[in-house]
């Protein structure tokens, strides 16, 4: 038995029962760092105590893993939908270990939206890119130019498309998220800022739009579409291009007005104009976007 052996096997009760005598220290199996209590200050690592080999502890981390029971991912998208701009500011300023990782939140909402949601925010048809956008024109000279004008060679194509679109989106939404972060930059460079955090912010907000404008607002429609269907109402109509639109601009003048408050402490006057601006450079970031989104898809079809 070396001495290493028995010290992991020291409970945080042997480290503190004893005031006068110092602590024993610690080597870290991950970094090899030498330190004090049961993390380790240079990688985090933790000591591991008898009690996190039993079977008990084993089912918890079960229960964890699956369900985010720890109530971090909960919370930490509550403070989202409540009081945007409040996650960023706490992780700006280094308040870390209360909340689940911005980025991390982003990940779990965009799979959950993948998976179950109908609605076009991020992910983009073929239909919309050819007639609904600012940039269809090219788009469909660019179509027609590939496929022709020949309306089966047309449906086959829009099928391929749509199925490529969809998995390209999941991965390139994170290309919105930079684009979003600039007209940030831009309306608040005064704020002294660094461009990570306007990042970070704009992970929030991609977030939020996720979670409102594509999961929550499916969720909603998918409940009361049989309501409409019983009153001989079709919900899809109620979906076009401009209802979406209105919603889209409602929800993020109350994510920007809460963010600009919270994330960059401005208030007044000011700060409706900047909402203005924000709603503008964000409606420019998604255009933008879905034009990526579009082209990329074009080339690798
Ligand atoms: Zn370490």
């Amino acid at each position: 038995m070396s001495s290493e052996t028995k010290v992991v096997y020291t409970t945080p009760e042997e480290i503190n029962t004893n005031p006068g005598v110092p602590a024993p220290d610690h080597t870290c199996k991950s970094c090899g760092n030498v330190f004090k209590g049961l993390y380790c200050n240079v990688c985090g690592e933790k000591v591991l105590e008898t009690r996190d080999r039993t079977f008990k502890n084993f089912l918890q981390n079960i229960l964890l893993t699956l369900t985010f029971t720890d109530n971090k991912f909960i919370k930490t998208l509550w403070y989202v939908l409540r009081k945007p701009g409040f996650l960023s500011k706490e992780y700006a300023e280094g308040r870390r270990v209360n909340y689940i990782r911005p980025l991390q939140l982003f990940f779990v909402l965009n799979l959950i939206y993948f998976l179950f949601t109908p609605l076009q925010l991020f992910n983009t048809s073929l239909r919309t890119q050819m007639f609904l956008r600012t940039h269809s024109p090219l788009v469909r000279s660019m179509v027609y130019a590939e496929v022709g004008r020949d309306p089966l060679s047309l449906q086959g194509y829009e099928l391929l498309y749509n199925e490529k679109t969809t998995s390209l989106a999941k991965l390139l939404v994170i290309v919105f998220v930079i684009v979003a972060a600039v007209p940030m930059a831009v309306i608040y460079r005064k704020r002294n800022r660094y461009f990570t955090d306007h990042l970070t912010l704009a992970v929030e907000l991609t977030t939020f739009n996720i979670a409102v404008n594509a999961i929550l607002l499916s969720v909603f429609l998918m409940l009361t579409s049989q309501l409409l269907h019983w009153t001989h109402m079709g919900w899809e109509k109620y979906l076009d291009d401009l209802t979406l639109t209105i919603i889209f601009i409602l929800t993020n003048t109350y994510f920007l007005f809460s963010a600009g408050r919270t994330f960059y402490n401005q208030h007044g006057k000011i700060l409706l104009l900047k909402i203005v601006l924000g709603l503008l450079g964000l409606f420019i970031a998604l255009e933008a976007y879905r034009l990526i989104l579009f082209l990329i898809t074009f080339w690798v079809l």
